[in-house]
């Protein structure tokens, strides 16, 4: 029996689509509508998130109940506490169907694979029509970079990106070429870090009542997960976000593109923008900041090479590490191209290690839920690729500990960028370095008990004969690659006694690696 024309229509809005723009909310009139708001068991424990993770997600999605609210629409919400609760979206929209005999269901795609499995799965399960929207949040839809990557033989970022420059007007002159004449400043983005960094500290959000109640939920609830509360002060309503992205456009994007790729011991934000996290939420829009920071350059208020580097980040990267994901799922959770099968350390989650640099990346990230780029990339990344680390141990670990992790977004970077275990779809090359990097561009290695310039045997970085052991274990598949090929020469040349010093020395590393205890990502 088709529904009366008076029951409503039910609007699902999940945990990171906290945005009135919304597709499935846009349109919508208040009085037959219903907006339904589920924290469910399932998502807050599939993996065993950080706790700021889990807190930032519920106060965010609390706050936004209360902004529609008072907007005047009718939203119906579920707490985790709720004793009813069905633990799963799919559940708790049966039970919301129960009590609303909404005459159709809307809804926006899910960002997640597992959810979108469960989402496609609706119209079968309920007597209603189900409309499944497009997430018109993101620039390229899943199906533009399916077209766009559909017989091509490399899928390069920066061509990508140069598609979305060209689609969204942005830096772009009126005869379709860039602005300043290149595409890409990233040359200029290198700068490594010199005396005094005098980084304006990014404004902290104190926790209002919502979000003090929802911090004790945590503790009680998961107080044994990973991280700590105590400096939590994320933005959780657009209105913070919007403060956070003035701060970053005023005192730090100036600065943003010399030091994207520094690294300093105890300086966790640096120049960055530390707006991850409300993008991801959807109190951000992407397109709006870009076209903020492409108004700064205009008004003289920053250089070139900082607006395009934040401009590519989220028209480029961001856009182009979902459409990936979407491309290359389920494939790309098991994708183990370079057979790497090493449990991930222990240090990984107590940041209990001599190496300095990986014990103030993990600090960070056990503080703040948080590291910066080049810190997942070029240190715990490269660690975790030079180790040879299991990539499934290694993606949970990254899906756990950020609060901006979502999976479409952690599963390519992980597995693609940082492990490339995809093969090389991703990346030309490994992200594989030896101790110099990380003494170029940080000032970690002045303090650290080991030293970037011994290469092998006592004293050695860790990270200088695990270097040469990835890539002699890996020469087969490597040495034909025109943009690491060459390093097989200096390799040969060294002859076989100090071949021999740097594979006993990376042995000697692995082979004190104590294995994460079970339970800190999964399980109890
Ligand atoms: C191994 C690894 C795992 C990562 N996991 C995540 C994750 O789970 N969630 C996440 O949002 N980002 C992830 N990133 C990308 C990036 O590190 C973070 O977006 C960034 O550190 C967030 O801090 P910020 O807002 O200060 O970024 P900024 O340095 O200020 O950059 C601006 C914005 O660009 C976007 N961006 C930059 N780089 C990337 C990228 N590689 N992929 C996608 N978006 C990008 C982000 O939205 C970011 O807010 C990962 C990177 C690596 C190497
Ligand atoms: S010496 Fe090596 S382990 Fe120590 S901080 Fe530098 S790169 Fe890291």
């Amino acid at each position: 029996m088709p529904r009366e024309n008076r029951s409503p229509v039910l609007v699902p809005v999940l945990g990171d689509q906290l945005t009135r723009d919304l597709a499935s909310i846009w349109g919508r009139t208040k009085d037959d509508t219903v907006i339904l708001m589920m924290e469910v068991w399932d998502e807050a424990t599939y993996v065993r998130h950080h706790k700021q993770k889990i807190a930032l997600i519920f106060s965010a999605m609390r706050h936004f109940a209360a902004e529609l609210r008072d907007a005047g629409w009718q939203v119906d919400y579920v707490r985790l506490t709720d004793p009813d609760n069905a633990h799963s979206f799919t559940g708790e929209v049966a039970r919301a169907a129960e009590r609303h005999e909404p005459r159709a269901i809307r809804v926006v795609e899910a960002g997640e694979w597992r959810v979108q499995q469960a989402i496609e799965e609706w119209p079968d399960k309920f007597d209603c029509p189900v409309e499944i929207l497009t997430d018109d949040r993101f620039i390229s839809s899943i199906g533009e970079f399916r077209e766009w990557a559909e017989d091509r033989k490399t899928l390069r970022m920066e061509h990508f990106y140069r598609e979305m420059r060209r689609k969204t007007g942005l830096l772009m002159e009126p005869d379709g070429k860039p602005v300043g004449g290149e595409w890409n400043y990233d040359q200029q983005n290198r700068k490594p870090p010199k005396g005094e960094m005098d980084a304006p500290e990014r404004p902290l959000f104190e926790p209002d009542a919502i979000t003090n109640e929802v911090i004790a939920l945590v503790e009680e609830k998961f107080g044994d997960h990973f991280g700590s509360l105590d400096n939590f002060g994320w933005p959780v309503t657009r209105e913070e976000a919007e403060l956070a992205a003035d701060a970053f456009f005023e005192e730090r994007l100036g600065k943003f593109g010399d030091y994207q790729d520094a690294m300093v011991h105890g300086e966790d934000d640096l120049w960055h923008s530390m707006l991850s996290t409300s993008i991801n939420l959807g109190l951000l829009d992407p397109l709006e900041l870009c076209q903020r920071a492409e108004a700064a350059f205009k008004d003289g208020k920053a250089p070139l090479n900082s607006v395009e580097g934040f401009i590519r980040q989220l028209i480029g990267w961001r856009e182009y590490v979902r459409g990936f994901y979407w491309h290359f799922m389920p494939g790309l959770q098991t994708d183990n191209a370079l057979d790497a099968h090493r449990p991930l350390p222990e240090f990984y989650w107590t940041g209990e290690t001599e190496m300095r640099c990986m014990a103030d990346c993990v600090r960070s990230t056990r503080d703040n839920a948080h590291a910066h780029h080049i810190q997942r990339l070029m240190v715990l990344g490269n660690f975790a690729l030079l180790a040879g680390l299991d990539p499934q141990q290694v993606q949970d670990w990254y899906l756990v500990v950020y609060a901006d992790a979502y999976e479409w977004v952690e599963l390519p970077n992980v597995a693609a960028m940082i492990l490339y275990a995809d093969g090389g779809k991703l990346a030309s090359k490994p992200y594989a370095a030896s101790g110099n990097y990380i003494n170029k561009m940080s000032d970690y290695c002045k303090e650290c008990t080991y030293s970037p310039s011994i290469k092998t045997c006592e004293g050695a970085c860790p990270f200088n004969p695990l270097y040469w052991h990835f890539m002699h274990r890996h020469r087969d598949r490597l040495e034909s690659n025109p943009r690491i090929g060459r390093i097989y020469s200096t390799w040969d040349r060294m002859g076989e006694q100090k071949q021999a010093e740097y594979l006993d020395s990376a042995q000697e590393v692995l082979d004190t690696l104590e294995p994460a205890g079970k339970g800190w990502a999964r399980g109890q």
